[in-house]
């Protein structure tokens, strides 16, 4: 039985450094200059975030369609879970 960061850890959530942080920042919504800045505003968060590694392999495996996970978008998600695919092929 495969073991994840999340299930050995399952207080990982709240060791996280967007605790108390704008949550819109980390679920924007659209798209231009406004929704840019957002999402650096998260990935700096994420940048300095004891947790970032489980919280990307969480967003990973549980393929999470929206919101910065571990300083990622769902774009870059996405690309990941290619890559890894080719990887693994
Ligand atoms: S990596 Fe980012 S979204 Fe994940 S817990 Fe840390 S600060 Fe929050």
């Amino acid at each position: 039985m495969n073991s994840f960061p999340e299930d050995t850890d399952p207080n990982w959530r709240v060791q996280g450094s967007c605790i108390g942080a704008d949550t819109d920042d980390f679920f924007p919504e659209g798209q231009g200059k406004a929704v840019d800045a957002q999402i650096a505003r998260a990935k700096a968060i994420c940048a300095d975030c004891p947790v970032a590694q489980t919280c990307v392999e969480f967003a990973l495996r549980t393929n999470q369609p929206f919101g910065i996970f571990g300083g990622t978008t769902p774009s870059e998600r996405r690309t990941i879970r290619k890559e890894r695919k080719i990887v693994a092929a």
